[in-house]
Formats: structure tokens, C-alpha cells, sequence
């Protein structure tokens, strides 16, 4: 089906894995944690159309990774999906916040400057100022808030932003993210795993299984669980048109 979150690259034997990915879903995006990863996981996935390497500097990991934001923003107009990026509130992360926003700015001002494009952005603790920038900077550019986790009021906020969200089971396991979901528009809303973080019990969500929200999807949206499979691929041609 679709996965429109997942690390790829960081699951054990991601190369064998990445054929039965393609085998079994439509669309797989890959969002990166470095540029540098990104240009090594696309000549990795090169092979599977259905495979979408997206561009990102991961913000946990902004300290590791700060030396290649030049390349970062360099790369920005040479792809169409930029992720992941984003901010990230959590306590362990505070000292690099600064660096944090710098990042997130300097990849949405030339996302635009660029003509737009699609971002997978991350919000962790961090929901009210990601939808700041979003708001000041995104013109022509969609993002696409992965695992929402904000306020209802945050959530609202978003929605009347015209962000997506991607929405997968671990999100769905709780009760807050399932009264998210009640919030989200129905055409702009992407199945997602965030494997191999993501885990189901003692190993993580595969790609494949992302589509496995659909009967939680469908009780929420009153519709069957195929027409939830339907519209999820309506959104992604959606997505990708625009
Ligand atoms: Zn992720």
C-alpha cells in the first residue's frame, strides 16, 4: 500500500528488504536523517520506482549532524520530498534548539525559494512553533506533519493551515492520537509506519504495514476500510500532482 514515514536505510538487511517493499507497497517514501545519508540511500533504492528517497537532517540528531546543513540546503532544489525535518521539544534536545530552528528556516526559505516541495515534518513537543514556521514560510510548499501529536487547538491550527498529516499505528494505539485523527480533513491524511522506531510489541512496523490503520481509520471516518484504502491513494496522487 503506501508507507509515507519510514527509515528504510536503518532496518537490518534494508537492501533485501527494499525489493519486498516495492513488491508489496505502492508508494514508500524514505525520509533521511542527513544529507549524506540521503545521497547514499538514493543510489542504494535507485532500482525501485516506488521507492522515494526524501532529503532531511533528522532533529534529534542536530548536534551529529550540524556540519551538513551547507550540504543540507545545498541539495534542496535537486528533489521534490523533503524529510525529515522539523523541530523537536523534547528535554534531551533543548541545548540544540537554536540550531534546531536554524535548520528548519534556512530548509523551508529555500524550499520556497525552489518553487515549493513536499516535507515530512517532524513536531515532537514542538507543535505550536513547527506551525509558526510553517506559517511564515511555506507559501508554495506542503507539509506534511508526521505523527501529529500536538493540542486539539494545535491540531485545529494545522488543519486551517491546509498541513497533511501522516498517521500511522503506533499514533493510533492512543487515545490522543486517536482523537487527532477525528480532527484531520479526510483528503489530506497519508498512512505511515516510522519504522524501524515504530514498534509493533517486540519488532518494528514494516512498510507494508502502515495500511493496517485502515479499520481504526474507517470507524472514525464512518466509511468501510476499503474506501479508506481508496482515498489514501486519491491523497497521495493528490500530493504528488500538486
Ligand atoms: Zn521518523
Amino acid at each position: 500500500m503506501i508507507d509515507f514515514h519510514c527509515h528504510l536505510d536503518l532496518y537490518p538487511d534494508a537492501r533485501r528488504l527494499a525489493a519486498r517493499v516495492a513488491s508489496r507497497n505502492r508508494f514508500t517514501l524514505v525520509v533521511t536523517t542527513g544529507p549524506r545519508a540521503w545521497q547514499a540511500t538514493s543510489r542504494v533504492f535507485a532500482g525501485h520506482e516506488s521507492i522515494r528517497v526524501a532529503l532531511g537532517l533528522h532533529p534529534e540528531i542536530t548536534e551529529q549532524k550540524v556540519s551538513e546543513r551547507e550540504l543540507l540546503i545545498s541539495c534542496v532544489c535537486q528533489t521534490e520530498l523533503i524529510g525529515e525535518v522539523g523541530l523537536d521539544g523534547s528535554v534531551q534536545y533543548r541545548h540544540t534548539r537554536e540550531q534546531q530552528e536554524a535548520i528548519l528556516e534556512a530548509v523551508l526559505t529555500e524550499s520556497e525559494r525552489c518553487g515549493g516541495k513536499i516535507l515530512s515534518v517532524h513536531s515532537r513537543n514542538a507543535a505550536g512553533p513547527v506551525l509558526d514556521y510553517v506559517e511564515r514560510l511555506c507559501r508554495n510548499s506542503v507539509p506534511v506533519l508526521h505523527w501529529f501529536s500536538g493540542t486539539m487547538e494545535e491540531t485545529r491550527r494545522a488543519v486551517a493551515m491546509g498541513c497533511w498529516f501522516s498517521v500511522g499505528p503506533a499514533m493510533l494505539r492512543g487515545a490522543k492520537g486517536r482523537r487527532i485523527l477525528e480532527e484531520l480533513p479526510t483528503a489530506r491524511v497519508l498512512p505511515e509506519t516510522d519504522g524501524p522506531f515504530a514498534m509493533n510489541g517486540s519488532s518494528p512496523y514494516m512498510p507494508w504495514e502502515a495500511i493496517s490503520i485502515a479499520p481504526t481509520v474507517a470507524a472514525t471516518w464512518n466509511v468501510t476500510a476499503e474506501e479508506v484504502r481508496q482515498q489514501f491513494l486519491n491523497n497521495l496522487s493528490h500530493l504528488l500532482d500538486t
